[in-house]
């Protein structure tokens, strides 16, 4: 007998479930309200602009990141460069003065002290969480890469790998 499987919805979640239930042997239906897939991942034209009202980072896109496995089996990142930003964002203060929020941690610290040295103890405290949290995986992956489908585990292995 197929299976099938019926899917509300064709932002990013529905057809990726999509595409893992046909790579899984279900016979698949999407339905979408919308008269486009995409959800809120999505562009749209006006007169000559497009207006892309979406992504502006991927979340776990470069080749060493485990979520990048998830990307190439959607088929969504072959072919496609990915770019690493020196800058996350910048914001200019009324008196002039630029805070960048740099991608490096080390660079932010560095930057974060000279701004305002009075505050460096927090400031190094932020960035040895976000140093820690760097090195996280998520939950999620745990299913794929520790072939385990207790998602209680999955979780306790998460709080391991932030060595909490
Ligand atoms: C401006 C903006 C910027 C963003 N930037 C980033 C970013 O930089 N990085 C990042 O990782 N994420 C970003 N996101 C978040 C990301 O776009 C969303 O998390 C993701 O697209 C959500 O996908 P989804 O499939 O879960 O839900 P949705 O995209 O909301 O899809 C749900 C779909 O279900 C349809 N639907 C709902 N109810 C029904 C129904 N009853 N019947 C049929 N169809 C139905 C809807 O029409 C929709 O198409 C951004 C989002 C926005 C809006």
């Amino acid at each position: 007998m197929t299976k099938e499987l019926i899917i509300i919805g064709g932002g990013i979640a529905g057809l990726s479930a999509g595409c893992y239930g046909q790579m899984n042997g279900y016979k698949t239906q999407i339905f979408e309200m919308h008269d486009k897939p995409g959800g809120l991942c999505t562009s749209w034209k006006r007169k000559e602009y497009t207006i892309d009202g979406c992504l502006h980072w991927l979340v776990g896109s470069g080749p060493s990141s485990a979520f990048y496995r998830i990307w190439e089996e959607l088929g969504a990142v072959q072919g496609r460069q990915m770019i690493e930003h020196d800058e996350f964002m910048r914001i200019e203060g009324k008196d002039g003065r630029i805070f960048i929020v740099y991608t490096n941690v080390d660079k932010l610290q560095d930057h974060m002290s000279e701004l305002s040295p009075a505050d460096s103890p927090i400031i190094s405290e932020f960035c040895n969480g976000i140093r820690q949290f760097g090195n996280f995986q998520p939950p999620l992956l745990c299913l794929t890469y520790r072939r385990s489908n207790d998602l209680g585990s999955c979780l306790w292995w998460a709080v391991e790998d932030l060595n909490l």
